[in-house]
């Protein structure tokens, strides 16, 4: 190739180094450019800095380069090792890729930028790479930026988890409510993933003690997780899901009164609903019950009730509504909303903290459709590991410092 000048601009290779070759195999869409660095140069040492060290041996090395147009480019060249009188023989770090990558950084800026847009085994068959070297690239980023990762300013959290592999996996994401980020993804959904989460804040020079709110489900794992490790967090039990546990008591009732009552057949979306969310015909159905004496309406009409609570204007009225529903669902005579109502009334005070701290799992879930939607169209991930990267990829908001 004649134009080395170009070539070299290209690139952004300075001083000493310099482009001495490129070879252009049009049959095999190849690009190799040679690039070498001037006799008698010396180089600083990679461990102490020492300038002017001697050369004392090279490491010829290879690094995939971003396309030219239709050719695979690869940069070629002997990397100096370094004889320095304090650390002995270093090899130096070339400005173009990080030490022991087979890419370029610009490759790998490409790399990064492609893989939160697609799935990787997609990006594997564009670039013609095999997947485990683009995973390799994606832990290496992602590793890094999580560590430097700043969580000194972290006052609000919220918990949840979401399905990791087939089968009975999960793993446990923790947002930053205030910065809308993922802070930390951890496999299982026990107490021990919020200790997890409290080692990891304390690393990122966030304090355990210095958060003061948590939104979580009411699972008993991350109650006992929160009290043993967020000792000065209040607790907002997340209102979707307190008002699924109402939600699940009425399809219960539905499910079993619909063994006697072949009327109920099929309306089971109705019940899930509120009546402004039906369509005409679910409509026309659900007037066409004789609602008065179904046990599934009156636990619905329960149910709306329990919604209502949240339009409450404060706390205290708030409080005195959920006294009133509660004296009403426990003497429904209705098994399964009487057992709702116990479970509402024992975790009544996290239920209405949301009038003071008003945060809600919102977030974590339009996160956790967005991971799921990954992992479908990525049709699962070899290793949890994988689907961990993938979630701070997608919601970790991280900065990797590669070129743009
Ligand atoms: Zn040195």
């Amino acid at each position: 190739m004649r134009n080395i000048n170009l070539l070299q601009l290209a690139l952004g290779v300075a001083p000493p180094w310099s482009v001495t070759r490129g070879d252009v195999d049009p049959a095999a869409r190849r690009l190799d450019i040679h690039i070498d660095f001037k006799p008698g140069s010396r180089f600083a040492c990679p461990a102490c800095g020492a300038a002017d060290c001697p050369t004392h041996d090279t490491d010829e090395t290879t690094w995939r380069h971003l396309n030219f147009f239709q050719h695979q480019a690869y940069l070629h060249a002997r990397v100096p090792r370094v004889r320095c009188t304090a650390c002995g023989v270093k090899k130096i770090a070339v400005s173009w890729a990080r030490p022991g990558s087979g890419f370029t950084l610009l490759f790998e800026a490409l790399l990064m930028a492609m893989v939160t847009a697609m799935p990787v085994n997609a990006v594997a068959r564009l670039v013609g790479e095999h997947d485990t070297r683009i995973w390799r690239v994606i832990h290496h980023y992602v590793d890094e930026a999580r560590e430097n990762t700043d969580a000194a300013e972290v006052k609000r959290v919220a918990f949840d988890e979401t399905a990791a592999r087939r089968g009975h996996d999960y793993i446990t994401l923790c947002v930053d409510i205030d910065a809308a980020r993922v802070l930390y993804a951890t496999p299982g959904k026990g107490a021990d993933t919020i200790a997890a989460f409290a080692d990891d804040l304390a690393k990122h020079g966030g304090d355990p003690q210095a958060i003061t709110e948590v939104c979580i489900d009411m699972s008993p794992a991350f109650i006992k997780g929160v009290a043993e490790n967020l000792p000065e967090a209040a607790v907002t039990f997340d209102k979707f899901h307190a008002v699924k546990i109402v939600n699940d008591a009425v399809d219960k009732v539905r499910r079993a009164e619909q063994k006697t009552q072949s009327l109920l057949r099929g309306t089971r979306y109705i019940w899930l609903r509120n009546p402004s969310g039906l369509t005409d015909h679910q409509r026309e159905t659900l007037a066409a019950l004789p609602t008065r004496h179904l046990k599934t309406a009156r636990a619905y009409q329960i149910r709306l009730a329990f919604q209502d609570l949240y339009q409450q204007p404060t706390i205290e009225a708030a409080e005195a509504y959920l006294k009133k529903w509660y004296f009403w669902a426990t003497h429904s005579r209705i098994d399964p909303i009487i057992a709702a109502a116990r479970t509402v009334k024992n975790h009544q005070h996290g239920i209405l903290r949301w009038f003071e701290s008003h945060i809600a799992n919102g977030l974590l879930e339009g996160i956790n459709s967005l991971v799921q939607a990954a992992k479908a169209k990525a049709r699962g991930y070899r290793s949890t590991r994988n689907l961990q990267a993938i979630v701070y990829l997608i919601a970790g908001k991280l900065n990797f410092g590669l070129p743009v």
